[in-house]
């Protein structure tokens, strides 16, 4: 997938909508468009990948030879990001660009947001509220539960109100929940099955799940939903897609209130002007400020849509944390490749609580420890990493992972036996994902010190996580070691992880609000300068929860689908 290929790359003569980007956002409403017989274009940066090759990626997924950024050919030039604030921010681990976007990488797990979430300023004065409200969303969770296909419970007494269970029955809790559930028990935890856009029965023509283990960040089977799907379907149904189609510019009429091309590069060096009547921006909550940015014009010094001043701002991610823990009988898990069950007993605040900590929810997992061959082959991790360093000194990951190779160990012979022995099928663990609070600081700009592979300055992202999301960080730890004592986890090999490097959440770079002055967008998603051009993506969010963000970024574009058409039938 590097080299040209004889792919005809011309532009759509006039459609009505053209989409930038291919991800769950821009396939799940090319698809509703182009169902309701409305001419969509989509224009997508990365490749379209061929699914017969997914067994190939699994392997490298397996291989620590690989970098993680081999197994969907992120890197390189076309990739370029800098960072500035407190995290180095591994970025290209952190997404995957091509036809599915992070989905194609993604763990499948989905939540809705609460109530609260839509209501951190009214409720607790900690943050802003959103101009909608779980309300407004509730009928769009439904019908993207349906349209990503969602196995999961029907009986989980923390979520906010829903109308019917989710489409497929939930997993079969692991042998590992079992464990975890007495002790839960005596601690009065409630633990309940996790949502996942994974298949637990065969659905809408993808097969159920196979067990292969390697959801995130590959599942070869097509079990785990990946927004390619939605883009063969939008085809089927019409719409044309473009791959290796990378929007450059966004160029504006004379009255600068509508936008009328979009200026891509595609890889045999050509430039093409793609008109439309509508734009939508579905190209992810760090791709989108950076495009709005390097659009500026006479008209718009500072950006497209960034009167406010706020493209790029209150950038979100994901903070999480967790334990690993060994227990003195063998946790004989199931093969498959994620937990199956959670806790979101603290995800809504106690209210009498001053003042009240953060939400943050519980994955109970499902690991046994490393695999022997893991033990054996990582003892090279660490040349490994150190060459991939040197050969590319500005690349943070690299360097990020030589930080993390160096604990591990290097032992051979019959050391290195006993360390497989003992490491192997005794190990259990916990994460907990915690919510943030939006900080203008925490952003994305443009960085012209370096640029990319067409010479466009690459973006910077700045993030410092809130003292907030660390103080509720420690409540969580708190959870989680009484879950350990009460398991009588082994407390000698226990680990502690702050990851401060987010799970692939991009939210808050073009926030939404009533007020032009306060937001990017309007409450349906329209730039509040651009009267033709739309946001599909969770850069749209005003707080992050502590939940995946990836069902209501798909409740969200359905949404704007129903208004578009609306507009254009
Ligand atoms: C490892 C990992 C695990 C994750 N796990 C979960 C999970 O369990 N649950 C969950 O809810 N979320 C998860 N996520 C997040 C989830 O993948 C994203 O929320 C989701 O993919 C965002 O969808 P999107 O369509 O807005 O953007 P993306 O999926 O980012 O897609 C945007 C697309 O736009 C394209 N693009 C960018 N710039 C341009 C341009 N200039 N021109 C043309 N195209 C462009 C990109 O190439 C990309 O294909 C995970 C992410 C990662 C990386
Ligand atoms: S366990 Fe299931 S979802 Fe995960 S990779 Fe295997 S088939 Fe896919």
């Amino acid at each position: 997938m590097t080299g040209p290929d004889d792919v005809d790359r011309t532009p759509v003569s006039d459609p009505d909508v053209c989409i930038v980007g291919a991800g769950p956002a821009g396939a799940l409403l090319a698809h509703r468009l182009a169902t309701a017989g409305i001419d969509v274009v989509v224009l997508e940066a990365g490749p379209r990948f061929d699914f017969d090759e997914r067994l190939e990626r699994m392997e490298k997924a397996l291989r620590p030879a690989h970098p993680p950024t081999d197994v969907w050919e992120m890197g390189g030039d076309r990739d370029r990001y800098t960072n500035s604030g407190e995290v180095v921010y591994p970025l290209n681990t952190r997404r995957v660009k091509g036809i599915g976007g992070s989905s194609l990488a993604w763990g499948a797990r989905l939540s809705r947001f609460h109530e609260k979430d839509f209501e951190m300023g009214s409720r607790y004065g900690l943050a802003t509220d959103w101009p909608i409200s779980y309300d407004d969303l509730q009928p769009y969770y439904a019908e993207a539960e349906r349209a990503l296909g969602v196995a999961g419970p029907a009986d989980n007494p923390f979520s906010p109100p829903r109308e019917n269970p989710p489409p497929m029955d939930a997993f079969a809790p692991s042998y590992a929940d079992s464990l975890f559930a007495e002790a839960c028990e005596s601690l009065d935890i409630t633990m309940h099955r996790t949502l996942f856009a994974i298949n637990s029965e065969s659905y809408d023509g993808r097969s159920a799940c196979q067990g292969y283990g390697t959801c995130s960040p590959v599942c070869p089977s097509g079990a785990k939903y990946s927004a390619d799907h939605h883009i063969a379907k939008a085809e089927a149904a019409g719409a044309t897609v473009i791959d290796r189609a990378a929007v450059q510019r966004l160029k504006h009429d004379a009255t600068g209130e509508r936008i009328e091309r979009a200026v891509y590069a595609t890889p045999t060096g050509e430039t093409y002007i793609q008109s439309a009547e509508t734009f939508v921006l579905a190209a992810g909550g760090v791709e989108i400020p950076r495009l709005l940015l390097l659009s500026r014009s006479d008209e718009y010094p500072d950006g497209l849509a960034n009167s406010s001043g706020l493209v790029g701002k209150y950038f979100m991610e994901r903070p999480t944390c967790g334990v690993t823990a060994r227990i003195d009988k063998p946790t004989r898990q199931h093969l498959i490749g994620f937990g199956t069950s959670s806790t979101h007993q603290f995800y809504d605040y106690d209210e009498d609580a001053s003042p009240p900590p953060g939400s943050f929810k519980i994955e109970f997992k499902n690991i046994r420890g490393p695999r022997p061959s893991d033990v054996a082959l990582t003892q090279q991790n660490i040349l490994y990493s150190l060459q991939s360093a040197f050969g590319d000194p500005f690349d943070a990951d690299k360097w990020s992972d030589v930080g993390e190779a160096a604990f591990v160990g290097d032992e051979w012979g019959d050391d290195l036996l006993d360390t497989i022995q003992s490491a192997y099928g005794n190990h259990i663990g916990l994460s907990a994902a915690v919510e943030g609070i939006p900080r203008r600081e925490n952003q994305i700009t443009l960085d012209s010190s370096r640029t990319d592979d067409h010479g466009n300055p690459v973006p910077n992202v700045s993030w410092t996580p809130s003292s907030f999301a660390k103080e509720t960080m420690d409540r969580a730890f708190e959870v989680m070691d009484d879950i350990l004592d009460a398991l009588d986890a082994d407390v000698l090999s226990r680990t502690r992880y702050r990851n401060w490097k987010g799970i692939g959440h991009h939210m808050g770079t073009t926030r939404m609000s009533e007020d032009p002055e306060a937001g990017v967008v309007d409450p349906d998603c329209r730039t509040h300068e651009i009267e033709n051009l739309y946001i599909a993506s969770s850069s749209v969010f005003v707080t992050s929860g502590a939940l995946q963000p990836t069902l209501t970024i798909a409740a969200l574009a359905l949404r704007l689908a129903d208004k578009l058409e609306g507009e254009l039938r």
